[in-house]
């Protein structure tokens, strides 16, 4: 039986961090738990134990069904008859599978139902669902609609839906309309309260969303007539039923299993979230942040399956009299995806730690008040996680594509026909850098770490840990390209031009990320000398990229900026 937990040594070492410890102790109230429910764990060697034996039967899930299901998933894809979307057979099975494994309800606690799994434990299940089929990730991932519910509903919701979660229920997310992408503020949906029935009635019309027909759906709408923003928006809950009409759903690229809808609503009932108001400002933005963890996730999980797909392909197809990956220009190639693989992974856990702490403070809060240092802890680690996440959904989201190009490019002819995975995997790579905010937005967001110096300030919290000396080489570089980051951060705010800092944003945040990602291989290094080769190759590489990132703004001016306008508007 194949198992994508067990035979990826890495994954262990993430759950083995020591800031788990921290996690886990706050995630289970210091074990009172244990008291109500005999499966609640009895201290933290005894959950790290149960959390590895849910991961292994996760894993061995998507080794032996989703994985193998994936390729007729693909074909058939979902279907629209009589207004309710039909999922394809194999994404049927995969639910029936985790369903039957009682692995749904991933993260809720325990009165609920749930597992009580932390956040890292169940970023950990995009990836390894990803590594399978991309696609299914969008449809169990989507219990993040359950953890928004959690997180900002009252008692009364939480007690009626969180458990229909927990019975394999499934959500959606949604906010997109056709004049309301990447910016947000400008839906129009709208939900209007009737006195008479106290209730939410929802009109207009949204698109592009995943999972359209789920049971259970999360809808950003305007309450607030007369207003054209973000601050006129808020949060409500809609459950299924004949008022929204499924338009279509869409022709994909890649992950057809996921399904992806046009939809009206026609006085559709709804609840309100939390307070009016504060729909995008504050629910949609924790949705989203959790989403674009799980795209993190995703596309980690679709680097290992690239990765694995072209190392065995290159390691049995033979040309010249010996197989290709004894060409340098094929181990090279080979190498560097497998470094950037394991880089993006650390830097994706890590995000997912920092998320655990905080979200597990927010949950704490409800039942008690924080002491001062809580309150100080949470605070740090969710201002970390609002820098990382940006930074983690544009590295990793990159990355996936990238590499996938890379493991078609070792199969030659053969990656381009059909008869491969490694075609399903570039095709299903290329949303993870367009939805939850495509790259660009990303960086919009992520610039904040760059300008406030929260990146530097936590790379500097890196480097002042303990290093063995064989490993100092390698730390040498690191600091060397902090200086020179730190350098270019400071030549671009000289020039105190918006505009200007815009344009480079993209060159400093991958900066920024090359170094995080380097010190977070070099712990692992640290840690387990099986890691050093990879963490040489990813940190010289990051090396290279930096230097030409730096080489570029180092050249250029405020003065060019005219160039790429006139090139670019010249039409217009
Ligand atoms: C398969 C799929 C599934 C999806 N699932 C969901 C879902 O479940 N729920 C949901 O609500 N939505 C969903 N979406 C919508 C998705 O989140 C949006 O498509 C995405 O946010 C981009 O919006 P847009 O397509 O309108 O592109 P636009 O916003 O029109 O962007 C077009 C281009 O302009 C760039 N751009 C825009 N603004 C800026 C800026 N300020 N700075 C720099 N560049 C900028 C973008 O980076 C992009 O390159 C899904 C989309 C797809 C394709």
């Amino acid at each position: 039986m194949a198992n994508f937990f067990t035979d990826n040594k890495e994954l262990k070492f993430h759950i083995t961090h020591p800031l788990m410890k921290r996690i886990v102790e706050l995630r289970e109230r210091n074990f009172t738990e244990k008291e109500k429910y005999d499966y609640a764990p009895l201290d933290f060697e005894d959950a790290i134990d149960s959390y590895e034996n849910i991961m292994s039967v996760f894993g061995e899930i998507c080794a032996d069904t989703l994985a193998v299901n994936a390729e007729s998933v693909d074909i058939e894809g979902p279907s629209l008859i009589d207004n309710r979307i039909h999922y394809a057979k194999g994404t049927v099975e995969n639910i029936e599978a985790l369903k039957k494994a009682g692995l749904m309800g991933f993260t809720l606690p325990r009165k609920y139902g749930g597992l009580n799994m932390p956040i890292t434990l169940y970023a950990m299940t995009a990836e390894l669902i990803s590594r399978g089929d991309a696609s299914f990730s969008n449809i169990y991932g989507l219990q993040d609609i359950a953890e928004t519910i959690n997180e900002f509903a009252s008692q009364e919701i939480k007690d009626i839906y969180l458990p229909r979660f927990v019975n394999g229920e499934t959500g959606a997310m949604v906010l997109t309309e056709p004049d309301a992408g990447s910016d947000l503020q400008r839906v129009q949906l709208t939900a209007t309260y009737s006195e008479k029935d106290k209730i939410w009635y929802l009109n207009g019309v949204k698109r592009f969303i995943t999972n359209g027909d789920a049971e259970v759906s999360l809808v950003l709408a305007r309450t607030e007539e007369g207003t054209s923003d973000g601050r006129g928006l808020s949060m409500l809950l809609y459950v299924r039923d004949n008022t929204r009409t499924i338009r279509r759903i869409e022709e994909k690229l890649g992950i057809h299993g996921s399904p992806t809808a046009e939809m009206v609503f026609k006085n559709s009932p709804a609840i309100l979230i939390g307070d009016r108001k504060l729909g995008l400002i504050k629910y949609v933005m924790a949705l989203m942040n959790a989403a674009r963890l799980g795209i993190g996730g995703q596309s980690v999980g679709l680097c290992e399956a690239a990765c694995r797909e072209a190392e065995k392909y290159a390691s049995e197809r033979m040309q010249f009299g010996k197989a290709i990956i004894e060409f340098p220009a094929m181990y090279e190639m080979l190498s560097n995806m497998k470094a950037k693989t394991m880089a993006s992974r650390a830097l994706f856990y890590e995000t997912a730690r920092l998320v655990d702490v905080y979200k597990i403070y927010h949950h704490i809060e409800q039942e008690r008040q924080l002491f001062k240092e809580e309150k100080e802890e949470a605070k740090t680690y969710q201002r970390l996680a609002d820098v990382f996440t940006p930074l983690l959904k544009a590295v990793s989201s990159e990355y996936s594509n990238q590499i996938a190009y890379d493991a078609i490019q070792i199969h030659g002819g053969t990656g381009f026909m059909k008869d491969f995975p490694v075609e399903r995997i570039y095709r299903d790579a290329r949303i993870t850098s367009i939805y939850e905010g495509t790259t660009q937005l990303q960086v919009v967001a992520a610039i904040r770490g760059v300008e406030t110096g929260a990146y530097l300030k936590r790379i500097e919290e890196y480097s002042a840990r303990a290093i063995s000396h064989s490993l100092n080489y390698l730390k040498s570089i690191l600091l060397d390209m902090t200086n020179e980051y730190s350098k270019m951060v400071e030549l671009v705010r000289e020039k105190k031009d918006n505009e200007y800092t815009s344009f480079h944003a993209r060159r400093l945040v991958e900066m920024a990320g090359n170094i995080i990602m380097g010190y977070l291989v070099l712990d692992m290094a640290n840690q387990d000398v099986e890691y050093k080769e990879l963490t040489e190759v990813f940190i010289k590489l990051g090396k290279a990229e930096n230097k030409q990132k730096a080489e570029y703004i180092l050249n250029s001016d405020i003065k060019d900026l005219g160039i790429f306008k006139n090139i670019t508007q010249k039409a217009n």
